[in-house]
């Protein structure tokens, strides 16, 4: 079937510019009995992707520098992934397959590419989706990274935090080609939901889907979801019985 295009949350790295996505969960699911968002989540646009299917869904590489740099961190994303969507299964592969620049990806694929500021904005990657237009579920996604990341020190004078930052970076974007959006929130009533704005985790850490990247900065958390965005890749597998 046809997919169609989710205007895919962006993923905001270090810079203090605010990015949000522009859709606020509401208390309507997209069919009877999915669930679009909860404290500390909620996916990118309950009107497009809300499920995953039951499956493999492989990921590939734009171009072999994207492959080396990128491989050892998505393996890591694709198994914290997998551990919490039971019958879907995220493979790292080793193709080479071009980005498809304006449309979807090819059917069950995630291709992740390096790029120099892929939507020109400094120290910023990107994560988006297709959906089946049949059913909703996730048809493809793409992932876009900044070669900024990879700079030395890019976020962090430590090796270790640096490293781990990327480490929540990587899994943050593929958190968004898989349908979970921002959870970002106008907690304190100003007006404005702005940057680091999330719900917290009762040891105060934010959700890896907080926009800048959240997720906990240690060598076992780093790359790991937070136990608040953990209802959401199960919403994603149990909603694809409501789709
Ligand atoms: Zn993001």
């Amino acid at each position: 079937m046809k997919p169609a295009i989710v205007r895919a949350a962006r993923a905001a790295i270090l810079a203090a510019v605010t990015v949000t996505t522009a859709l606020t969960a509401t208390a309507e699911a997209a069919t009877p009995g999915q669930v679009i968002a909860g404290t500390g989540w909620k996916l990118i646009n309950p009107a497009m992707t809300t499920s995953l299917s039951p499956g493999t869904y492989t990921i590939e590489f734009d171009s072999t520098a994207a492959r080396t740099r990128l491989t050892p961190y998505l393996k890591l994303a694709a198994a914290n992934t997998q551990k919490l969507t039971p019958g879907v299964k995220f493979v790292v592969s080793t193709t080479i397959q071009k980005r498809v620049t304006t449309g979807c990806q090819k059917s069950r694929t995630l291709v992740a590419s390096l790029e120099y500021r892929p939507i020109a904005k400094k120290g910023y990657s990107w994560g988006g989706n297709c959906y089946r237009l049949t059913d909703h579920s996730l048809f493809s996604g793409a992932m876009r990274f900044t070669t900024e990341w990879w700079y030395p020190h890019w976020f962090s004078t430590t090796a270790s935090t640096n490293t781990y930052r990327i480490r929540n970076g990587v899994t943050h974007e593929f958190g968004h080609a898989i349908g979970l959006g921002h959870p970002n929130k106008d907690l304190n009533h100003d007006g404005v939901v702005r940057d680091y704005e999330c719900p917290l985790n009762k040891d105060k850490t934010r959700p890896l889907m907080c926009s800048p990247n959240g997720g906990v900065v240690t060598s076992t958390g780093a790359g790991n979801y937070t136990p608040l965005d953990v209802p959401g890749l199960k919403a994603l597998v149990t909603n694809y019985q409501y789709r």
